[in-house]
């Protein structure tokens, strides 16, 4: 047996034999025309063009019908993308120019664009180097008559194993024989983690060399939880492995079904759940999975593939929709949180050794980014007026200066405007630096949301994206726990509200912790509310008040974690009698 780890994308538990997919391996014919054949060459790849836009609108039909809505999209940015002209006259320039035939012109195109994207300093854009290779496969194979996909059929309990995978291989796949998927690419944003998330397909991501060392038929393990994978295991590991895996599709099972109930522990301390979400069609997940309202909207997500900076009335109209789907709900919304690894391509940024502790966030909306921050300001007032449950929040606070720099220009704006109700005003707790300032923060702020991915990532000098640094980077650090219990009894005092926004939010037993450290608010991915509605429901709060003093004290991440396994352990969630 030899054990590998990666990165958990996608939760659940997968026991199967490896399928090793190499989707790269379209062979283009290659040939130089005759004068006279370009034109019917060019026609060759419009007709391509449409019949591979038929084929997306059928797939989208298929994935809103059976996955959701926001998952459908994705074959919307792709069919634009085959609507796009710069695409379409670059490919007939190549035909034309140097008389090549087309699927010669397709994979330059292809090339080129996805290189280019591939360089971009931008987390977001060079994921899109995947939608754009989806593309060209997807031409290419219209062009040369590809035979079928070899993914639509896969033996039983297949555990597809590739160096990379596309959003149209995760559609096209034999979703009743894949039982998980292991990649050496692919982010926690790609649409591909996005789909399989949606699709429930346990997926880990980040092994380099994988398609190396595994064959098909290798028989395997994988553990959507912790991103560890095992080659060749002996039956003993199975069986343990079988155990858990068993626990964790019975659960699943049962928290959807609780969807509808309140979110109450044992003895009555009430949880509020809410949603991150990112583009305004994902406010519809809130009714969906029953949560109260939208605890977080990442604005930045608008800004990330755009060429030029979202206007007062795109941005207005981006709220407007979101508050629209959510109906009388509340709604927090972030100021932009740019920089870092969030570099829209329409800002251009100097060179930065470190963009993580560079110019990013308030401090770059403050800055080189303030036009784009006054009219985001101006559009937020605007927005203000169709919902009173709106509130504003801004990211990466350091401290009383750069939040009140930041109201001020906010009340500027709204003077303007005429706008005498400003909304309630919070900040992001995610430095060191807001943790220690948190009093003066909270003279002047409404309330505050932990921002735990930042915030680990700062108390412990650990990446949150570096595979490197993985078993270092833990929001169950002691550090890290003492720094939210000590913003949680400022703000109790103060008696301002604070909840979690981070992704510690979406862990059902770390969302346990959180609340009893004293939080009553947990803003998560909608897809994983349900586990952490069903956690919360089944425990009392005086036994997570215990947890938390016991974690508070201990001396490393590793001793809270078994903190935690303990707290699991001692909730099979099934026996509990329903209230
Ligand atoms: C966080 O840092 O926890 C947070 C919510 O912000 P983001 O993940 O967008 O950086
Ligand atoms: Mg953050």
């Amino acid at each position: 047996m030899s054990l590998l780890k990666g990165r958990p994308i996608s939760p659940g538990y997968a026991v199967g034999q490896a399928f090793v997919y190499g989707a790269d391996t379209i062979d283009i014919p290659r040939y130089r025309l005759p004068p006279d054949k370009v034109e019917a060459e060019c026609r060759r790849f419009y007709n391509a063009i449409s019949q591979a836009k038929k084929e997306l609108e059928r797939v989208k039909a298929y994935v809103h019908a059976e996955v959701g809505e926001e998952e459908a999209e994705i074959f919307s940015a792709h069919i634009a993308l085959l609507n796009d002209p710069k695409y379409i006259t670059r490919v007939e320039e190549y035909v034309r120019s140097q008389q090549i035939n087309v699927e010669q012109a397709v994979e330059k195109t292809i090339t080129e664009l996805a290189e280019m994207l591939a360089r971009m300093d931008n987390d977001y854009l060079r994921e899109r180097e995947q939608d754009i290779r989806d593309i060209g496969k997807r031409i290419l194979r219209y062009l040369i008559r590809h035979p079928g996909f070899p993914m639509s059929n896969l033996p039983p309990q297949s555990i597809v194993i590739a160096r990379e995978l596309l959003p149209s291989d995760l559609l096209g796949i034999d979703r009743e024989h894949t039982v998980g998927i292991v990649t050496e690419q692919g982010g926690e944003a790609s649409h591909v983690a996005i789909l399989g998330r949606s699709l429930g397909i346990p997926l880990v991501t980040g092994i380099k060399g994988l398609t190396q060392r595994i064959k098909t038929g290798t028989r395997l393990l994988v553990d959507g939880q912790t991103g560890e994978v095992w080659i060749d295991p002996t039956p003993q590991e199975i069986e343990g492995f079988m155990q858990h895996k068993q626990y964790y599709d019975h659960v699943s099972l049962l928290t959807v079904a609780e969807e509808s109930r309140e979110c109450i522990t044992q003895d009555g301390v009430r949880i509020h759940l809410l949603a991150n979400i990112g583009r305004p069609h994902e406010a519809a997940q809130v009714e969906r999975h029953q949560l109260e309202g939208v605890g977080l909207f990442r604005t930045e997500y608008m800004c990330l593939d755009e060429m030029t900076p979202p206007s007062f009335d795109r941005q207005f109209e981006v709220y407007k929709q979101t508050i629209q789907i959510l109906g009388p709900r509340p709604i927090v919304i972030r100021t932009f949180d740019l920089g870092g690894d969030k570099q829209p391509a329409f800002l251009s940024h100097h060179f930065e050794l470190n963009p993580n502790l560079g110019m990013r966030g308030l401090r770059f909306s403050l800055s080189a980014a303030i036009d784009l921050f006054r009219t985001q300001l101006r559009a937020l007032l605007q927005a203000a007026s169709l919902s009173p449950l709106l509130k504003i929040i801004f990211p990466m606070v350091m401290g009383v200066a750069d939040f009140k720099q930041a109201l001020n220009i906010l009340n500027e704006e709204a003077k303007v405007m005429k706008i005498e109700k400003i909304p309630p005003v919070g900040a992001l707790v995610e430095t060191p630096a807001a943790v220690f300032t948190i009093e003066g923060i909270l003279n002047l702020a409404d309330f505050v949301s932990l921002g735990t991915n930042d915030l680990t990532q700062f108390i412990l000098a650990a990446d949150r994206n570096a595979l490197e640094v993985i078993e270092d980077y833990s929001v169950l650090h002691p550090a890290v726990l003492r720094a939210i219990r000590q913003v949680i009894e400022v703000a109790d005092r103060k008696t301002r509200p604070v909840s979690v926004c981070g992704e510690a939010a979406a862990d059902p037993w770390t969302a346990c912790l959180l609340v009893g450290l004293g939080i009553r608010e947990l803003s998560m991915s909608p897809v994983s509310s349900s586990r952490v509605r069903h956690a919360l429901r089944h425990v009392s709060y005086r036994e997570l008040e215990r947890l938390a003093q016991e974690a508070l004290a201990s001396e490393s991440a590793q001793d809270v974690h078994k903190l935690i396994a303990g707290l699991a352990a001692r909730h099979p969630l099934e026996e509990h009698e329903e209230k």
